[in-house]
């Protein structure tokens, strides 16, 4: 279990006069199950672990300050900074302490002050510990809002070399019996008297820490999404905290490599397209240049041009260019006229991507007709590059996807300008609303 930081982007520390300390993060940010913000306090129980995951920097091996907690203490944090309005729930992860049964009794110990002392109604998301009995899972399932369970990394052989106390079957085994349990609870609501784990239960994998290709990493996601329901997973670049043989040397997290596998994540879950087709055997990994879609479509020039005024909506999702809200805009606007690609830019398609990929009333954008895949290739990777903001390697935003972005470049000169824009723009509200809480 890793716990993330969050950047708060300053530098200014705390004096002995005042109080506050721009430095220190902690607070992070989930969003409900209507699309709202919520700050949580995002905590680690104890760093005092019994295990020794070569990538971790809490790991028993290593010579670091050690601190725990206890259960009173973070239910007295939490419940102090929600009176001051300063978080409105609780991301609550731990090392492995003694034994995971011990660590669980007391995450359960903490929720169940916060819950049945305190009162306390809001949101709770809490890790669980691979490894512990099945009735703590169901305790604390029924004191918290959301579970998770690290996979951390694609493959047993990884986990052998990298996590040698973790193992796939002592992952994947509790996450089916809280997929099983939250699928049971919600059949069967006059029989149970709580929601077990009402906002289901999420996944992270650590990206680049070995060497699974991108298609390895994605057909396990589909798995999960597939078989155990799961909200989300998530993918962390592998960021180099310790030195270690079995460790890769990156200059850098792969923090590129980490979005493209958001952008496809995304294509896996509101998109209709499949892992294999994204990717098979002959291309295991995305050109990270470009975006997942327009890479697919690069290598899959026979299923273009889409006419515009005809296809339907999942053939309208599978263009570049064209999101979930523009493809449902097309559908509704072409009842009552045909559309041509002024119409389509009014309607927010990203017209810079599609254009190499549609016709309208039959005809083609400009002499598209003439390019090939190559030139597409190129054209589009010039555009993507305006996106990686000078090989500075700032975390990428989840929503830095463009695809539902209704801007245009056009009427700006410089590129400069250009750039400056582009790192501003964000999806619609709706869009992001839906795409996190996976109600698209
Ligand atoms: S279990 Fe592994 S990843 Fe989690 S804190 Fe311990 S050493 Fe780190």
């Amino acid at each position: 279990m890793m716990l993330l930081a969050v950047q708060v982007g300053s530098k200014r520390k705390n004096n002995s006069n005042g109080m506050g300390n721009g430095n220190y993060s902690g607070i992070c940010h989930s969003w409900g199950a209507d699309g709202r913000c919520i700050s949580l306090l995002k905590i680690l129980f104890s760093n005092c672990c019994m295990y020794d995951c070569k990538y971790c920097i809490n790991r028993c091996t290593n010579s670091v300050k050690r601190a725990t907690f206890t259960p009173r203490e973070i239910a007295d944090l939490t419940i102090n900074f929600y009176k001051r309005n300063y978080i409105e729930g609780l991301f609550l992860s731990s090392a492995v302490i003694r034994s995971p049964d011990y660590t669980m009794e007391m995450l359960i110990k903490t929720v169940d002050i916060l819950r049945n002392e305190y009162n306390f109604n809001g949101y709770i998301h809490c890790k669980t510990i691979p490894g512990c009995s099945k009735d703590l899972i169901d305790k604390l399932g029924n004191l918290v809002d959301r579970l998770s369970i690290n996979i951390e990394l694609p493959s047993n052989e990884s986990l052998k070399l990298l996590a040698p106390q973790k193992e796939k079957t002592g992952i994947l085994a509790p996450m089916n019996y809280v997929s099983k349990n939250i699928k049971q609870n919600r059949l069967d609501k006059n029989k149970y008297k709580t929601d077990f784990v009402p906002a289901g239960q999420t996944t992270q994998l650590i990206i680049g820490a070995t060497p699974e290709s991108d298609l390895k990493i994605l057909k396990l996601s589909e798995n999960l999404y597939k078989k155990l329901s799961l909200k989300r997973v998530y993918y962390s670049a592998y960021i180099s905290v310790n030195n270690d043989k079995n460790l890769p040397t990156l200059e850098a997290p792969p923090l590129l490599r980490e979005n493209r596998l958001y952008q496809a994540d995304w294509l896996l879950r509101f998109y209709g397209f499949k892992a294999d087709e994204l990717l098979d055997e002959k291309h295991q990994n995305f050109n990270n240049l470009l975006d997942p879609k327009c890479d697919w479509a690069i290598r899959n020039l026979d299923k273009f041009p889409i006419e515009i005024n005809t296809a339907d909506y999942f053939a309208l999702l599978r263009i570049p260019g064209i999101g979930v809200i523009s493809a449902k805009k097309i559908i509704r606007a072409r009842r009552s006229f045909l559309l041509d690609f002024e119409s389509l830019k009014k309607l927010g398609v990203t017209l810079k991507r599609a254009k190499y990929f549609i016709t309208c009333k039959g005809k083609y954008f400009d002499k598209v007709y003439k390019f090939n895949s190559s030139f597409i290739e190129t054209n589009l990777v010039y555009q993507e590059k305006l996106s990686i903001p000078n090989k500075s390697y700032k975390q990428l935003s989840l929503f830095d996807n463009l695809q539902n972005s209704n801007f245009q470049f056009s009427s700006f000169q410089s590129e400069k300008q250009k750039l400056l824009l582009f790192n501003k723009i964000q999806p619609s509200k709706e869009d992001k609303i839906k795409c996190l809480t996976g109600n698209l």
